[in-house]
């Protein structure tokens, strides 16, 4: 203890705020490794746990998302077909794969009027953000 005082005590005199800072801090890299070690497994089970419990909430979230998705688009599908045009005046598409989008601001239900067909690449701009203008 008494080393290490006088050795701050002799830095802060001798090299001033840039010697003290890099001891001070190469100090703190030497206790985080040494504590890194000591608490390794105990730190590997709460960052399991809570990599667990993120999984968890990311995957229910995930498939109740999808459930939806899936069975509007079914429905979709078997209520008014394939979607075989664009609807975006704007389009710039090549016209040739069109998908079911869901308008913004409208919920997946089973409501025509929440879709509307866009081709694959206003659909990928729409879901981006970009205005899209309906016939
Ligand atoms: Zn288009």
């Amino acid at each position: 203890m008494i080393a290490i005082k006088f050795d701050k005590l002799g830095r802060r005199r001798g090299t001033g705020m840039l010697g003290k800072k890099h001891s001070e801090e190469t100090k703190k890299k030497i206790s985080q490794s040494e504590r890194g070690k000591i608490v390794s497994s105990e730190t590997k089970e709460k960052h399991k746990k809570r990599m667990l419990g993120q999984k968890n909430e990311k995957s229910i979230a995930w498939s109740g998302d999808k459930v939806g998705y899936y069975g509007i688009h079914d429905w979709l599908f078997s209520n008014f077909g394939k979607a075989n045009e664009c609807e975006n005046i704007w389009c710039l598409g090549d016209k040739e794969k069109f998908h079911w989008a869901k308008l913004e601001n409208r919920k997946y239900e089973r409501k025509r009027d929440n879709f509307i067909q866009l081709c694959v690449k206003c659909h990928v701009r729409y879901d981006r953000g970009y205005r899209i203008k309906l016939k």
